[in-house]
Order: C-alpha cells, then sequence, then structure tokens
C-alpha cells in the first residue's frame, strides 16, 4: 500500500513538474526541445564555453537549446520589441557560436528582458555581416591596444565586465 502510495505521489509530481515546466515554456517564449544546458544557479545542466577558433570569439549564453537564450535582468527593455544593439551583438555572436559547434543552422536566438519580455534577434544575411564587422572591428582595436567607448550611458559601465581595467569607464 506503501509502495503504491509513493508511486501514486511520484506520478502526480512528475505530471506537475511537467505541466509547470511547460506553462513556463509558453510564458518565456522559450522553444521546446533538447536542452544542452542552462547556466542559471541550482540547475542540472553544466554550462560550458563556446569557443570559433575560425571566428576568433567565445561565449557563454544562459541557456541553449539549439537556439541560445539570454536572460537579461534590465528592467526597462527596448521599446517596440527591440533589443539594445549591445545585447543583439552578444547573442548573434551565440548564433555563430552555436552553428559551428553542432553544424546546424540556427536561425534566430532570444534574448529575455526581466524573466517575461522575450525579444527574437534573427540571424538573418544581414546580421551575419554585422557581426563579421564587429568582431573585425574588435581584432583591429585589440592589436592596436586602444578602443574608443562608443555610448554615453554610465549603467552599461557600472555593470559591464571589465570595469575596473578600462580607462574609459564612465563612473
Ligand atoms: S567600462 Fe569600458 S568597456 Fe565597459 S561599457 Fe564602459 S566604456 Fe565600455
Amino acid at each position: 500500500m506503501t509502495v503504491l502510495l509513493m508511486a501514486a505521489t511520484a506520478m502526480v509530481l512528475a505530471l506537475l513538474f511537467f505541466w509547470l515546466s511547460a506553462r513556463s515554456r509558453r510564458k518565456t517564449g522559450i522553444p521546446a526541445g533538447e536542452v544542452f544546458y542552462q547556466d542559471l544557479v541550482g540547475q542540472p545542466f553544466a554550462a560550458r564555453d563556446l569557443r570559433s577558433l575560425k571566428l576568433g570569439i567565445s561565449g557563454k549564453p544562459d541557456c541553449l537549446i539549439r537556439t541560445p537564450v539570454e536572460l537579461k535582468k534590465s528592467k526597462r527593455p527596448p521599446a517596440r520589441g527591440e533589443v539594445y544593439p549591445n545585447h543583439m551583438i552578444q547573442n548573434l555572436a551565440y548564433c555563430a557560436l552555436v552553428e559551428e559547434q553542432l553544424r546546424e543552422r540556427v536561425p534566430y536566438g532570444l534574448v529575455i528582458y526581466a524573466g517575461q519580455q522575450v525579444r527574437r534577434v534573427e540571424f538573418t544575411d544581414s546580421n551575419r555581416k554585422w557581426l563579421m564587422h564587429t568582431i573585425a572591428a574588435v581584432q583591429a582595436a585589440r592589436l592596436r591596444e586602444q578602443a574608443s567607448r562608443n555610448h554615453n550611458q554610465r549603467g552599461r559601465c557600472s555593470g559591464c565586465g571589465v570595469l575596473d581595467k578600462c580607462d574609459q569607464a564612465l563612473r
């Protein structure tokens, strides 16, 4: 009897988790599919860096289901379904990395603002060209060991990963 009760409880819990997971996917717009990993605390999937020797870039999306998903804490997403340019170029780089590693065409990536505002970043030919141009510009700046800040937003600097090393940071 106890075993039957435990089995029934386990089945109910499994159904509940399945329903919650499906509801969460619908709410966030994350497509169904095999989850390669999620780079979130407490998640069972180990995240790993994706690297491209060909492009000279590397990165680690927050979540990878053949479609790179980037979660942004920003409470003020851009208007009209847009994506901030720095988030867009990051997501395009992840699309290129996933394509190279999985050898599958990636049509788009997702940027999710504040846990629910889902924005698509299309990996179109023109966005591919923009990515290649940006990578070349970054590599040229690296060689010159010099780059110019292209914004005047203190908030971007305060959340930047290289703030301590940057001589152009707005403080
Ligand atoms: S800290 Fe430097 S690299 Fe980071 S956003 Fe500001 S200017 Fe750009």
